[in-house]
């Protein structure tokens, strides 16, 4: 998990968010591979093992075929311009994170819940749990994956951490109209913003 990361990272716990505090048993370079992180306000603790952060309860993996979104169109419906920042990538839409990586030069990925084949490597961040362990309004992008898109949970903590006026981008049935601003849908690819409806 990449470093700087650290500073977006919230406790999953239901209480006021907050940060979690890094004890790093082993850094290498920019990467911290194994530690704990601790939450000071309600005592939780985290495992970070080779690399990857469980803030726990996760969905269980089911194979259910790759993500049809290749990464030309991902980087296209996300739209980032310019370097800096965080895309996040949930699910199956973080199968090819590399290809992402190179399309989209100087912004940091991070990948929640992704397949099994998906294992740390300096480029991505690897985070699991029952919901996006990222604090809000924090991220240049989210893209759900299959499964994820179609659950309006998911689709509010993507609408939670994205930066306002920032694209969310789903593989599903379209999301619920108070939770995201559609933009664009087709093929099963939706693509919107964060409603402000969420901002009260
Ligand atoms: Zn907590």
């Amino acid at each position: 998990m990449f470093i700087e990361l650290t500073d977006h990272l919230r406790c999953p716990a239901d209480h006021d968010e907050s940060f979690l505090v890094l004890l790093p048993d082993r850094i290498e370079g920019r990467s911290v591979l194994s530690g704990q992180l601790g939450c000071p306000v309600c005592g939780r603790t985290f495992e970070l093992e080779q690399g990857v952060l469980d803030t726990g309860n996760a969905p269980e993996w089911t194979d259910e075929g790759r993500s049809i979104l290749d990464p030309d169109a991902l980087t296209a419906l996300v739209g980032l311009q310019g370097p800096g920042g965080y895309l996040t990538l949930v699910g199956s839409a973080g199968s090819r994170w590399k290809e992402v990586a190179e399309l989209n030069p100087g912004i940091a990925l991070v990948a929640v819940n992704p397949p099994p084949e998906v294992t740390d490597a300096p480029g991505i961040s690897l985070l699991r749990g029952g919901r996006i362990p990222l604090k809000s309004r924090a991220m240049r992008g989210v893209v759900l994956g299959r499964r994820y898109a179609d659950d309006p949970y998911w689709v509010k903590e993507a609408a939670r951490v994205v930066l306002p006026g920032l694209r969310v981008v789903g593989e599903g049935v379209n999301p619920p109209p108070e939770v995201i601003d559609l933009m664009a849908s087709a093929d099963g690819i939706w693509v919107g913003t964060g409603h402000k409806e969420r901002e009260r």
